[in-house]
């Protein structure tokens, strides 16, 4: 009897232990399809997570790399790797990719000292990481590395920043320029005058009223073009001051124009026997924009022309007409022209033709064709210019439909 309550206990306990078995199983099995369904999540989010930073590394506009403490290269986003060429640059050395030492030099320096580190450094085309491809002459780049503070696996990595700073290297140039060739345009007649100044009253000229009247006149002349260059100057800088207001917008004829700039220039062609064509076949063509600089566009455009032909018998074609939804508008003459060596520098500031030209017979500041193309611009407009000296030099500019009005609100 005893021994049949021990066995049915036993197995009453074998089969509790059986249940407990099985349970536990189900459980570690569940507890295993638990996990690996979570590895699955994690994995995913990471992915996703990773997906999400490249998608935002490649937004930036500035070539992005991440480099190890070996130098080689972990990540680059998709600025790096179209200035790379498109190369796939994950494990290459870092050396191999920024070959221009200046470049690489600061990199280094930051790899071996962990600090942080910010440099400009401004290529000739053909050492800049554009190499071919880059036609913008020199070009400037600032290399800002830094290391981060953590890495999954420990390694230190630096990140690289490669950002294209040519643009605002080229402005910052040509604002240098711009000072120093006023200065230096201004300095000119500046000296002459205090020159004259010294003989009046240091050398007791001013006593004999000849000379004194005949210095004085000089002295008009040169403070005459200091006034022309700062006026200019000041023309330049209102338009390129961007402001809204920096221009008077309203409807105007465009042959009053002309008319205003032929009569202002009106001894000149007489002297000069030069023959003036208008070439318009709707004179009665009104023109939406800034009538006071349009007057300064033609009229400069037309006395360079006779400027810079002062022999008689020059022909000068005034000429405008509107062509599927834009306006021409062009000045020709057949007279010197220009060297097309000079062609692409000829709406710099300052610039004039040296060649074929003596500085000392034509008078200029070299500013009148760079107020020209602002002006032109500002107007949503372009101009160009083509040569062939001694037949036709010819500046063609082009202004967008908007600009033009048709109707009876004219000026
Ligand atoms: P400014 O207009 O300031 O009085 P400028 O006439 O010398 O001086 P720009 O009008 O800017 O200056 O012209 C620049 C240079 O381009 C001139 O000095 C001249 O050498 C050249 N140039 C311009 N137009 C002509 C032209 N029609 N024929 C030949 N050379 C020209
Ligand atoms: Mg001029």
């Amino acid at each position: 009897m005893t021994t049949g309550i021990a066995i049915t206990a036993a197995v009453a306990a074998l089969a509790a232990l059986t249940i407990v078995a099985l349970r536990l199983r189900g459980a570690i099995r569940q507890s295993k399809a638990d996990a690996h369904a979570w590895k699955l999540r994690i994995e995913q989010d990471l992915l996703q997570a990773r997906e999400e930073r490249n998608r935002l590394l490649d937004a930036l506009g500035d070539a992005f790399m991440l480099v190890d403490s070996s130098g080689s290269i972990r990540f680059t986003n998709s600025a790096a790797r179209e200035l790379f060429g498109e190369r796939d640059l994950t494990d290459r050395p870092v050396r191999e990719t920024l070959l221009e030492t200046r470049l690489s030099k600061a990199l280094f320096q930051c790899l071996e000292t962990g600090e942080s580190v910010q440099a400009k450094v401004v290529l000739p085309q053909q050492t800049s990481p554009r190499g071919d491809h880059e036609n913008r002459g020199i070009n400037a780049w600032i290399l800002d590395a830094a290391r981060l503070p953590s890495s999954p696996d420990g390694d230190p990595l630096t990140r690289v920043i490669l950002r294209d700073v040519t643009a605002e290297h080229q402005i910052d140039q040509i604002r240098k320029d711009f000072v120093a060739n006023a200065s230096h345009e201004l300095r000119t007649p500046m000296a002459i005058i205090n020159g004259y100044l010294e003989n009046l009253l240091d050398d007791n000229m001013v006593d004999d009223p000849a000379v004194a009247r005949r210095f004085l006149s000089v002295m008009r002349k040169h403070s005459d073009r200091i006034s022309r260059i700062v006026e200019d100057m000041l023309v330049i800088s209102r338009l390129e001051s961007g402001e809204a207001n920096s221009l008077k917008i309203e409807p105007f004829k465009f042959r009053s124009c002309i008319t205003d700039v032929l009569e202002r220039l009106e001894s000149v062609i007489r002297s000069q026997s030069a023959t003036i064509v208008v070439e318009m076949p709707d004179p009665t063509l009104i023109l939406q924009g800034d009538r006071f600089y349009w007057t300064q566009v033609l009229f400069n455009l037309v006395e360079n022309a006779l400027k810079q032909n002062p022999h008689p018998g020059l022909r000068v074609e005034i000429g405008c007409t509107s062509t599927g939804g834009q306006l021409d508008i062009w000045v020709a003459d057949d007279g010197i022209g220009i060297p097309s060596a000079d062609l692409p520098h000829i709406f710099r500031r300052f610039y004039r033709v040296e060649k074929h030209h003596s500085q000392r017979e034509i008078k200029g500041t070299g500013l009148g064709l760079s107020i020209v193309k602002r002006a032109v611009e500002a107007h949503g407009g372009n101009i160009g210019v083509s040569s062939t000296p001694g037949r036709e030099t010819r500046f063609l500019i082009r202004v967008p439909m908007e600009q033009k009005l048709t109707g009876d609100h004219a000026a």
